[in-house]
């Protein structure tokens, strides 16, 4: 067929939500775009600065085992860094070394939101250790580094020329825009009707491997999280512990049996194995969605000698554990540490749900508890009511 191929250029990679066999899909697009004779092609710039690269750095050469390093800036931490910049070293090892597997993936997290990506590209026979290392970073210019088999140049601005920069050791070269070159590969591509350096091939296979990296980050994510939550305290499998499975039948018969508000109802046998007490009504957030906005900053708290009393006669009756828990922020109230100390000093275990923004309240009782014991002795579960559990009542005043 002949006539005009209409134009395409992607800004970035076609990631779609990541449905699931998002692979074909990408596929499917591709193919109505050839059906419509769309010229497409994604702008994936920094291949074209390998010429530059090699200009400063000398020629790359592609041995039996080589090495390339990506540092990367993204606008966003955490998972969605991989779409946005994997598809640019994904391109450097397309255009590079030819079309190639990925083996050997794993991740690593660096800091507040940035990770590293590390793999083996096997292409032909021969292969390339990569990493990827993506520190997110607001505002613009971004960093960039990149470089094969160690030698690494790293990308400058002079923002006022808009001139680019490639810094290699003491050298120093001004670079040609490598997404000017995209854009105008992309063009002489429209005007001869030839396939773009990143076109659909290209697009294709590095949308498979970018499809391959993102599922193994979301397994190790799963990981991560699986290892966190099996260190997380799980109050509600006291509950089901054989020593404690007949006295919690025994306390919910009592429960049963009583009208909770009837005075004389006197306390059970047996305490609850876990009691959530809210310490105070204060809170220094107003989130939209707080179910206890109607408590909150109502001017109420439990005195240290309630606490302490309450504590005290629960725990002559078996209490095992006691989450400082809400209506308001617990760290907030005025003898936090000290009520943390009282429980611990009952040998009970104790679960803190708060809104996170004192933590240093935290850190401080779990540095003092350190000191004396040698090791840490709290965890911070999500908060969750478990069933069986006891709500201390609220004072009536300060
Ligand atoms: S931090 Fe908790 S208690 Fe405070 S307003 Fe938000 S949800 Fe409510």
């Amino acid at each position: 067929m002949s006539g005009p191929r209409a134009p395409c250029l992607l800004r970035k990679a076609l990631y779609l939500g990541r449905p699931a066999g998002y692979s074909k899909k990408v596929e499917d697009i591709l193919e109505k775009a050839r059906e419509k004779r769309l010229t497409v092609a994604m702008n994936s710039q920094w291949p074209f600065s390998i010429d530059d690269y090699e200009e400063i750095c000398g020629k790359i050469r592609i041995e039996e085992k080589n090495i390339l390093f990506v540092r990367m800036s993204p606008f966003s931490p955490g998972r969605v860094m991989i779409p946005e910049s994997v598809p640019h070293p994904l391109s450097i090892l397309y255009c590079r070394l030819g079309a190639g597997e990925i083996q050997a993936l794993n991740f690593e997290l660096d800091g507040v939101g940035g990770m590293s990506i590390r793999f083996t590209y096997v292409f032909e026979t021969r292969a390339c250790d990569v990493l990827i290392k993506l520190v997110h970073q607001k505002t613009p210019p971004r960093d960039f580094s990149f470089g094969f088999n160690e030698k690494i140049v790293s990308r400058s601005l002079d923002l006022n020329r808009y001139e680019i920069y490639f810094n290699f050791g003491k050298s120093k070269l001004k670079i040609t825009d490598p997404l000017e070159l995209s854009v105008m590969n992309f063009m002489e591509a429209v005007e001869n009707g030839t396939e773009p350096l990143i076109g659909h091939p290209h697009i294709l296979h590095n949308t498979v491997l970018l499809e391959k990296i993102d599922d193994g980050f979301g397994e190790f994510e799963r990981d991560i999280y699986g290892k966190i939550r099996e260190k997380e305290h799980d109050f509600s499998s006291k509950l089901r512990q054989e020593a404690t499975l007949q006295r919690l039948k025994d306390y919910i018969h009592w429960q049963r049996r009583c009208d909770l508000d009837a005075p004389d109802r006197g306390l059970p046998i047996f305490s609850p194995t876990s009691i959530n007490l809210d310490l105070t009504s204060a809170c220094n957030f107003s989130c939209p969605f707080c179910v206890d906005s109607k408590l909150t900053n109502a001017g109420k708290s439990l005195t240290l000698e309630e606490v302490k009393q309450t504590v005290d006669t629960l725990h002559s009756h078996g209490l095992l554990s006691v989450i400082l828990i809400g209506g308001g922020e617990p760290t907030l109230h005025n003898h936090f540490g000290e009520i943390v100390r009282y429980i611990k000093s009952k040998k009970l275990q104790i679960g803190i749900v708060t809104n996170g923004s004192r933590l240093e309240k935290i850190e401080t009782i779990v540095a003092h508890w350190k000191k004396k014991i040698g090791s840490g002795f709290l965890s911070m579960p999500p908060g969750k009511k478990s069933s069986g559990t006891y709500t201390c009542p609220k004072p009536e005043s300060l």
